[in-house]
């Protein structure tokens, strides 16, 4: 039996004539797996309702900032009262203040002084272009390391290579980039250090900073190979460089203090001390589903920042008090257990779809980086290490699991190259809902 979309189908007609592939942002159009995207009309807990009436437990969560599940009372409060005391100011205020202190105490209480201060700002590809300007105002070098199947954003420079989005529509980067912005990105595979000390060495004193996602999760998941981060931020201080640590995606979704806060101490040394990135970015969950990210460092980088230092940045609706207010309530509520919660569902469910796959015989491995994970199909051999490796896999196969999924009522990400994400209102209700659609899927991917 098969799901009605013909309302979605009539809107989508109709949207593609006024907005450029019908959506405001390409994964949503569905391209990759084809059919007929989901036009939302609401979302409550772990829930998406459509246009036509259908309803789906959602394993994409608005790309990660549901956390706490779709319109979660608290949060839609207190913006809600926000709202009523003015929607922006292009002042400063408050709650601004209180949002900062609740990332430094998150970060500070890994490491005491890992970082002093939060620049805010409202969409992840913003923090990232500035902590790339900024690493280059700090060190007066030009070129960055990104690696192939990170993505960043869409800042011009950090396109190449980009993973997701850019991976789907089979482009090598994006028309309209200049060639003299391309040159100035270095972009290696990931997992891969002596490509990183290689590079250090054909370009002495140019290379600003690396910047890498603390776990890839926009071409599938990743998982960091053990130690790979600290070396990057040791090779990155050797040669004068910064690390920049994009926790856009993982930042306060996989710990509360994101996904340093959960694996850097792993790597520290007999004294306890462990390496802290010099910048590291968020969005996503900082705002809970409002426009609104971050950036964040010590002191003496973050004060380069204008009116302090000599690196411009600024933004109309930075710090916009909706968003703020959303981000607040959303922080202080992700307390250790909804991470616990999480933790707990997500390793379930990956022991679910990895037996129902296994028995009806479809090649797979499952790639995670605490709660998030994504299956990759045809890879049991060596799993995925890299970007070539994905792009490798049977994305066929995930197209058919897709729309399997899909047809049970359980919302997927609608691309292979994409991480999968819970929430705390992912109860067992919606748990069972999920298991209960497993096998057919499975067989579906075994037919293709
Ligand atoms: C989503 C994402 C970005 C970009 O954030 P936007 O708010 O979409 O601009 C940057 N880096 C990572 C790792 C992301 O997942």
């Amino acid at each position: 039996m098969s799901l009605q979309h013909s309302v979605s189908q009539t809107l989508f007609d109709t949207a593609r004539t006024r907005i450029p592939g019908g959506v405001n942002s390409p994964v949503r159009a569905f391209n990759s797996v084809g059919g007929t995207p989901a036009f939302v009309n609401s979302a409550k807990d772990a829930y998406l309702y459509d246009a036509d009436g259908n309803e789906y437990v959602d394993l994409v969560c608005s790309w990660g900032p549901a956390l706490l599940g779709h319109a979660r009372q608290e949060v839609v409060e207190a913006v809600q009262q926000a709202a009523a005391r003015g929607l922006s100011f292009g002042a400063a205020s408050a709650p601004e203040v209180d949002l900062a202190s609740l990332v430094i105490d998150r970060l500070n209480s890994v490491v005491p002084g890992a970082i002093d201060m939060v620049r805010m700002v409202s969409t992840g590809t913003e923090a990232t272009m500035t902590a790339i300007r900024l690493a280059r105002g700090v060190t007066g070098r030009e070129k960055i390391i990104k690696f192939a199947g990170c993505y960043h954003g869409h800042v011009d420079s950090l396109l190449s290579e980009a993973g997701s989005g850019v991976a789907t529509l089979a482009l090598p980067g994006s028309a309209g980039v200049t060639a003299s912005t391309a040159a100035e990105t270095i972009v290696l595979p990931y997992n891969d250090i002596d490509a990183v000390r290689a590079a250090f060495e054909a370009h002495p004193g140019e290379i600003a900073a690396i910047i890498t996602e603390a776990a890839p999760c926009n071409m599938g998941v990743v998982t960091p190979a053990p130690g790979y981060n600290k070396a990057l931020h040791d090779i990155a201080h050797e040669h004068g460089a910064l690390l920049i640590f994009d926790e856009v995606l993982t930042g306060f979704r996989v710990s509360p203090a994101g996904y340093w806060g959960k694996f850097a101490p792993v790597d520290a040394d007999e004294n306890g001390t462990t390496w802290v990135p010099d910048i590291f970015t968020f969005g996503k969950v900082i705002g809970g589903g409002m426009p609104i990210a971050a950036l964040a460092g010590k002191k003496h980088i973050m004060e380069q920042l204008a009116p302090t230092g000599p690196v411009y940045q600024a933004g109309t609706l930075s710090g916009n008090p909706l968003s703020v207010a959303a981000g607040i309530t959303t922080l202080s509520l992700a307390d250790e257990g909804v991470y616990e919660r999480l933790d707990q569902r997500s390793a379930k469910l990956q022991a679910r779809i990895s037996e129902e796959l296994t028995r009806a015989g479809v090649d797979h491995s499952i790639q995670s980086a605490g709660n998030l994970f994504s299956v990759a199909f045809g890879t049991s051999e060596h799993g995925v290490h890299n970007y070539e490796d994905i792009k490798a896999s049977a994305t066929e196969r995930y197209t058919a699991f897709f729309h399997a999924m899909l047809d049970a009522g359980v919302y997927l990400p609608p691309s292979a190259f994409e991480a999968w994400f819970l929430s705390d209102k992912h109860d067992d209700a919606a748990m069972e809902r999920i298991y209960a659609a497993l096998p057919a899927a499975a067989q579906a991917a075994a037919s293709v």
